[in-house]
């Protein structure tokens, strides 16, 4: 698209420059990226792009595997549009600009006594492509990050700021994950919680020992989750350590945290594996080798079944790959088109090597879970069409409805997402 078609962005702009995602497997060559420092200037080039009739994505981390930033038109990098607006000590709620990243928040909440509930495995992502997508970590008591978004102020299709919150829970339902869909979000408030440390414990149980665990590790840790080795190579494919002595085919690596009650500096443990620690300390993390992932939800009542027939498919039909099963588990919400909609969660998630077929493993692993009901997460590789989603999220058409109130005109469409929510 010849850039100079358009009237020049009212914001400093690069023109033709590559996106690529953290994963390697989405990019795009927008015809304008900007990087605005403030709403104005996000209302500023939103405006420019309606003129123009150029399309808008905002980006955050670039951590989704799916395509769901990309744009020929006007791109948004929100690293700029960064920090903690508000913080309410009494009904522990916070509001952050959308692009703050997970990472910047913990000092910051725990400053004012207050931490995020759960956090997933990695802290690099911005706020707002976080909740855009339902990221979350692992605690059958606990929601995703979307779940606790109170309230949002946007900037809409219609090159207008709007707030959406409790007193519209329709819409706000809809915010709550949106994908991007509605505009883009400056501005979000969450229900955090009073502060709290974590006593962290790895295991490397057997499969069998996982599997007579089931209930009561879910049942009695805050958060609970394992990845299912299916060679002596997969740990090392997330960066996982492992004791030298022992095989880890078909054993797990289990992760189990607590809530505990400790004084710092003296009762502070850092050794990984045993930490005892500020809980934003004990989720952060990242990971260095690439990979691309998968992942999908089923009712937490069918994860066992789920869980072993993954396992069958790795162990007898896609014997060469060599990442691991990551399971997880998540509260059920109330987002419209939250994977997690009113419904408490199993997760499976698999990965494939960068650079190699692994298209026929994820079709097979897709369609097995179809058969649990499965819902993917927006932000890892899914093969969903229009109508499984439709029929796979029971406010669908809720959802699109309010998408097209806010965007009439598709401004925050890309062709994927058209063919999903258009
Ligand atoms: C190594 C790795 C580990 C991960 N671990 C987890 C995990 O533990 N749990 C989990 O659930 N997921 C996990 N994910 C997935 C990740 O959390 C999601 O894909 C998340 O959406 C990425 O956030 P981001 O800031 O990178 O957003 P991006 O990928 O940049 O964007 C995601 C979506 O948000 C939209 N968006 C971004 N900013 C705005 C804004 N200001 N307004 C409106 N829309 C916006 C984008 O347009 C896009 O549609 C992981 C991904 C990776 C690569």
């Amino acid at each position: 698209m010849p850039t100079s078609r358009y009237a020049t962005p009212p914001i400093p702009f690069a023109t033709e420059k590559r996106w690529t995602n953290w994963g390697g497997n989405q990019s795009c060559s927008p015809a304008f990226t900007v990087r605005p420092r403030n709403e104005q200037e996000v209302l500023d080039v939103v405006r420019f792009a309606i003129r123009e009739g150029l399309p808008v994505r905002a980006a955050g981390a670039g951590h989704s595997f799916t395509p769901i930033v990309q744009t020929g038109g006007v791109l948004i990098d929100t690293e700029a549009l960064t920090g903690v607006t508000g913080v309410d000590t009494e009904t522990h709620r916070v509001r952050m600009l959308g692009g703050t990243r997970l990472t910047d928040l913990g000092d910051v909440l725990w400053d004012k006594g207050l931490s995020l509930a759960n956090q997933g495995d990695i802290d690099k992502q911005a706020i707002a492509g976080a909740v855009a997508t339902g990221t979350h970590g692992s605690g059958i008591r606990l929601g995703s990050l979307s779940s606790t978004v109170r309230w949002v102020r946007l900037v809409t299709g219609h090159g207008e700021i709007v707030e959406i919150g409790e007193d519209n829970l329709r819409e706000l339902h809809a915010a709550q994950v949106a994908i991007g869909t509605l505009g883009v979000i400056v501005e979000l408030e969450l229900q955090a919680v009073p502060r709290y440390h974590l006593a962290e414990q790895i295991t490397y149980p057997s499969w069998q020992e996982t599997v007579s665990g089931w209930q009561e590790n879910i049942a009695n840790h805050r958060h609970y989750s394992f990845i299912w080795c299916p060679h002596n190579e997969s740990a090392a494919l997330y960066e996982l350590p492992t004791p030298a002595d022992t095989s880890m085919v078909d054993r797990c690596y289990t992760k189990r945290y607590q809530a505990i009650q400790l004084s710092e500096p003296d009762q502070i443990v850092t050794a990984e594996g045993a930490r005892r620690d500020r809980a934003y300390r004990v989720y952060a993390g990242g990971f260095m080798i690439p990979f691309h992932e998968m992942e999908y939800y089923v009712p937490a009542e069918k994860g066992q079944d789920a869980v072993t027939a993954v396992r069958d498919l790795l162990l007898h039909q896609h014997t060469d790959q060599r990442y691991p099963l990551e399971v997880r588990w998540v509260k059920g919400d109330e987002g419209f088109i939250s994977p997690f909609y009113r419904r408490d969660t199993t997760v499976l998630s698999v990965s494939g090597a960068p650079g190699t077929d692994y298209w026929p493993y994820l079709r097979d692993m897709d369609a097995l879970l179809e058969d649990f009901d499965a819902r993917p997460h927006w932000g890892k590789i899914h093969f969903l069409t229009p109508d499984r989603v439709r029929r796979i999220y029971p406010e669908y058409d809720a959802f699109v409805s309010v998408r097209r109130r806010y965007d009439p005109n598709g401004v925050f469409l890309n062709d994927s997402l058209r063919r999903l929510f258009g």
